[in-house]
């Protein structure tokens, strides 16, 4: 399943417009704000799908019925990029256990690239709720590639990806590959350049948000 978050009316298209925006994006801080605040209204639409126990709270005047939260989700992120997105997920999820994976493209003299993953850091996953976030969903070979890594560890119960701007061909990659996901999405374009960036995009989430890298 994919959840198109703007296809609803709420602020987040405002913080899609201003991760998008040229001019915006040269605060670079305001940029990785707006990705943590799209990891909170995803965070948010998530919660409503979990599982909730009923509890009785003690409050100084007698005695509530609440409802919370029954089982904490496994919080993924890819390094760099992933970072502000993650930040936003974990403001709300804010006991989740947390998994980090970094992945990053190895360009051949051809333009090709393929992923390497090379640091991993994860809790047990076997039957838990897995959200990976990754800012942008471009070809989908890094999310499919740090998922099926995780995987040779144990079997999610649910995996939800999050991602501030999706690609329509990375979907369909994931879709084809991770069969039973559900994607939520801040926006999704339909062009993909030949180097694997996403247009109109918004550019490298990972440089806007921490700076240039050396690395090609
Ligand atoms: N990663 C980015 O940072 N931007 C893209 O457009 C695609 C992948």
């Amino acid at each position: 399943m994919v959840i198109n978050l703007s296809n609803q009316h709420s602020l987040l298209t405002n913080w899609i417009a201003e991760i998008r925006d040229e001019a915006i994006q040269k605060d670079r801080m305001r940029f990785r704000r707006n990705l943590q605040r799209i990891g909170e209204i995803a965070a948010y639409e998530i919660s409503k799908l979990l599982p909730y126990t009923e509890v009785e709270t003690q409050t100084p005047l007698g005695i509530s019925t609440s409802r919370i939260l029954s089982e904490q989700p496994v919080l993924t992120t890819i390094l760099r990029a992933g970072l502000p997105l993650h930040d936003g997920l974990l403001n709300y999820f804010d006991k989740a256990d947390c998994a980090f994976v970094s992945a990053y493209r190895k360009h051949g003299k051809d333009g090709s690239f393929e992923i390497s993953l090379e640091y991993f850091s994860s809790p047990d996953i076997e039957n838990r709720i897995v959200i990976i976030s990754d800012p942008m969903l471009a070809t989908g070979a890094s999310l499919v590639k740090t998922i099926n890594y995780l995987r040779e560890e144990g079997e999610p119960k649910n995996i939800y990806i999050v991602t501030a701007i999706a690609c329509t061909v990375g979907i369909e990659f994931v879709r084809r590959n991770i069969p039973g996901c559900t994607i939520w999405c801040g926006a999704i374009d339909d062009e993909l350049t030949a180097k694997g960036y996403i247009v109109p995009g918004l550019g490298d989430a990972g440089d806007l948000a921490f700076g240039q890298k050396i690395q090609s």
